[in-house]
């Protein structure tokens, strides 16, 4: 077995395993938890959890708030009603999304494909492909497609090769980007055998998923290094969680480290409105503030855009702080020094 396969069959997945782990007792309805949202935490990761409570234990250990009550939706994105074919969302004209896989390294706890990941149904299958294939040809302004899931690098290297030939080989795709939080969550997994694989399908984009600068490790960041040095873009999506992530000053450092690391930030989320979330959910505000706080005063290649996934699907909206107004023939704004400045228009 690699060792990145041996890391996974070695996951901490029920709460006596957690117990143990942690020298802690957790109450009974935990089990209820885990019956509905799985629980896996890899022995890297475990590993970068210095102690109960801290940004990376909120990420991954279960807690009783994912089964309180709620009015938030199991599929906020409408994604079931958006899948012309199995597995596929199509919701933009011009590019789709592919989950390939239902499995990840760690089940992140703020997932918002919660009702999907880690649970035992339809793998996706060479007839899956063939579908996906048939319906992308008859789709023609369909040129960008993502993969994603649960994570595109659980699968075995040679599955991962089959798909990205098979998708490169419809004429009208020009582009294949993969999401997978693997860089940060398993960077073991980021072989040089995978690596040779993923070189050969050019354009390649990588979107990571880190949330917390104690992520970014030695081996997170020799992972990053190697795809990039393989010809492949990174880019990175992150998440504003509640008590783990929601102030600038995290956000900056994290977002400079990974500039750093040759990872170009790409989004920063507002979370998605999923049942059994809500206790992660940050106000708009905190979104806002942070961006501010960022704006001019960090380099602007460190600065993702702040987002939001509509609900019911109709799509990602980059939000911006109200920060100008247009008036009198000039827009008026504050740097971010805070002096008051014109810009003519007329
Ligand atoms: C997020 C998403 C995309 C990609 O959107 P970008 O803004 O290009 O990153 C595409 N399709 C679906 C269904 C998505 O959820
Ligand atoms: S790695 Fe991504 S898809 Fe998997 S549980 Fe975490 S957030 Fe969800």
């Amino acid at each position: 077995m690699t060792h990145w396969k041996r890391l996974i069959a070695d996951s901490i997945t029920t709460i006596g395993e957690l117990e143990t782990h942690f020298k802690m007792r957790f109450p009974d309805d935990m089990e209820l938890v885990l019956k509905r949202y799985p629980l896996r935490i890899n022995p890297y990761y475990l590993s970068l959890i210095q102690q109960i409570g801290d940004p990376l234990y909120l990420q991954a250990v279960p807690h009783l708030e994912e089964i309180a009550p709620c009015s938030f939706p199991n599929d906020p994105l409408n994604e079931a009603n958006l899948s012309p074919v199995s597995n596929l969302v199509h919701r933009y004209p011009d590019r789709a999304l592919l989950l390939v896989s239902n499995q990840c390294a760690m089940y992140c706890r703020f997932c918002t494909r919660k009702r999907l990941v880690g649970k035992k149904h339809d793998v996706f299958s060479q007839r899956h492909l063939d579908e996906v294939v048939h319906y992308l040809r008859n789709e023609p302004q369909i040129n960008e497609l993502i993969l994603s899931g649960g994570d595109p690098l659980l699968l075995e290297d040679h599955t991962l090769e089959a798909i990205l030939s098979a998708i490169y080989a419809v004429p009208s795709i020009d582009v294949i980007r993969i999401g997978t939080r693997t860089p940060c969550t398993l960077p073991m997994r980021v072989t040089s055998e995978l690596c040779k694989i993923l070189q050969r399908f050019r354009p390649l984009y990588v979107n990571t998923h880190f949330n917390h600068p104690t992520e970014l490790t030695k081996a997170a960041i020799n992972a990053c290094a190697k795809l990039v040095d393989y010809g492949i873009v990174l880019g990175n999506q992150t998440v504003l969680l509640k008590g783990i992530n929601d102030d600038a000053k995290t956000i900056t450092t994290l977002m400079r480290a990974l500039v750093k690391a040759r990872v170009k930030p790409y989004y920063l989320f507002q979370i998605d409105i999923t049942r059994g979330t809500r206790h992660f959910k940050t106000p708009l505000r905190t979104g806002f503030e942070i961006i501010k706080t960022m704006s001019g005063s960090v380099s602007g290649l460190a600065v993702p855009t702040f987002a939001v996934d509509s609900p019911g699907g109709k799509g990602k909206i980059p939000l911006f702080p109200d920060n100008s107004t247009l008036q009198g023939g000039y827009l008026e704004f504050k740097n971010f020094c805070g002096e008051v400045c014109r810009y003519p228009d007329n």
